[in-house]
Order: structure tokens, then sequence, then C-alpha cells
């Protein structure tokens, strides 16, 4: 069975102290859930957050890595730097990188190999750009991202990937995808790999949505059944609306 998640991707905010204090607030005010819940602070931070969460049922993950195992790259961190620190899941793919840092399917692909051989967990994101939706290529954008960075894997991989529907035009702009129109491309999304591997690597692969997710639309979107939790961005950097959206998973 796939699991509920939900991930809050803090992105480039927060220091030191504005990351203990939301820490220390999410912990003291975490709900019992069924969901798996995850923080992705800044890499300088993730030391201090696995500390902070040693006794707490909250997974710190990564926001990025390397696709190298270590050498002349610099400012990059690589998988076993991260699993040094007790992190055992990063994001791969998110749009920001796509977009200012240059991160094609085949640097994404690489990624993804590379955390999956010291055997982390790889939260893939991926999701069309407005016009891609525009102009009705939704479906073909979303394979081919799919089908570039993560159908050459061998099937026993994807029980370590995890999936984000994440639409380019719906992340911090306030402006979500409809529940139905998540849902719409969640049961593609399931259909593609289906086709790819078979149904059952489809049906045990967690799908989160991301794109302006809020209290006031989690309960909705989380609803439906092939969205199996969220990829938060802004409204996981303030702690009660965090944990609204944690609630809402059924
Ligand atoms: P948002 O970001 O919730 O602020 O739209 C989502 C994301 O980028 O993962």
């Amino acid at each position: 069975m796939r699991s509920k998640i939900v991930a809050g991707n803090w992105k480039m905010n927060k220091n030191l102290v504005e990351t203990e204090v939301l820490l220390a607030e999410l912990s003291a005010k975490l709900p019992d859930t069924k969901a798996e819940v995850m923080v992705a602070p800044t890499f300088v931070n993730l030391t201090a957050a696995v500390d902070k969460l040693k006794s707490s049922a909250i997974e710190v993950i990564a926001q990025n890595m390397h696709f190298a195992e270590n050498g002349a790259y610099t400012g990059e961190i690589s998988a076993s730097m991260l699993l040094g620190i007790g992190v055992n899941t990063v994001i791969i793919g998110h749009s920001e990188r796509r977009a200012y840092f240059g991160e094609t399917d085949e640097i994404l692909a690489k990624k993804v190999v590379a955390a999956l051989a010291k055997n982390m967990r790889v939260m893939f994101c991926f999701g069309e750009e407005l016009e891609d939706r525009k102009s009705g290529n939704h479906f073909k954008v979303v394979e081919s991202q799919l089908k570039n960075a993560l159908f050459s894997l061998d099937a026993s991989a994807w029980s370590k990937i995890i999936l984000a529907y994440e639409p380019v035009w719906a992340i911090g702009t306030g402006e979500t995808a409809s529940p139905e129109q998540a849902q719409e491309m969640h049961a593609f999304i399931r259909k593609t790999i289906t086709n790819a591997y078979d149904a059952v690597i489809a049906n045990n692969v967690s799908i989160l949505y991301g794109g302006s997710v809020k209290p006031n639309n989690a309960v909705e979107i989380f609803s439906k059944p092939d969205v199996d939790g969220g990829l938060i961005g802004g409204a996981s950097l303030v702690a009660d609306d965090f944990i609204a959206i944690i609630k809402a998973i059924a």
C-alpha cells in the first residue's frame, strides 16, 4: 500500500534560529496522523534540524543534491554527505531547479540514479508550464519528464521513489490546479507508469500534489483517490498552516 505524505519545502527561507523555532512549534503541535511528515530546510540547517527532530516523527529531507560521489564541484552537496548527517530522502527536479539552475531531464536522471545507488529515497518533482496546459500539451510534457528521468530505472528502484506533480503555473502563485485537474493528471501518471512497468508499481507509488496547497484547499485536493498528499511551499513556513494541511489527510 502506498503511503500518504505531507512534505514542507522550505526553499531558501529560515535561518538557523528561525528553523529551530519553527521545528519546535511543529514538533509540539504535530497531530496524530497516518501521513509521513517531512520538512526540507536549507542545507546549512539540516544537521540542526535532524538533531532537533531526533525524537519526533517528522523526517528531515534535502532539497537537492549533486550526482557525483565527490570531487571538484564547488558549492555542491553529495548523497553520502546527506546520508552522513542522517538525511535519507532528497527532493530532485523541483521546477525552480529546472528553471533557475538549468537542470535538464538528463541531469535529473543522473541525480536520481546517484541517490538510488546510495539507497536514498527520491522525491521526484515534475509538472507542466502554463503554455503547455494552454496548448493542451500538459499530458505529453509530464509523460516525457517521467520517461526521461525515471523510466530507465529497474522496477525494483520504484519502492524508493515518491512523485510530486507540481504544475509550474500553480507554484507560489496562489493558483492551484482544481482538485479535478489534479486527479486527472495523477490518474494519467499512474496509467503512464502502468504502461512503462506494471499496475503494481503504479499503485504502490505515492503521488503528491504541489502548487499553492493551503489549509483552505487541502481537504478537497487530498480527497481525490490518486492524490496521496502534498508538497507544500509557502504554507509550510507557518506552523499552524502546515499542521492544518497535515490534518487534512484523511
Ligand atoms: P507553493 O510551493 O506551495 O508555495 O506553491 C510548492 C512547491 O514549490 O513545492
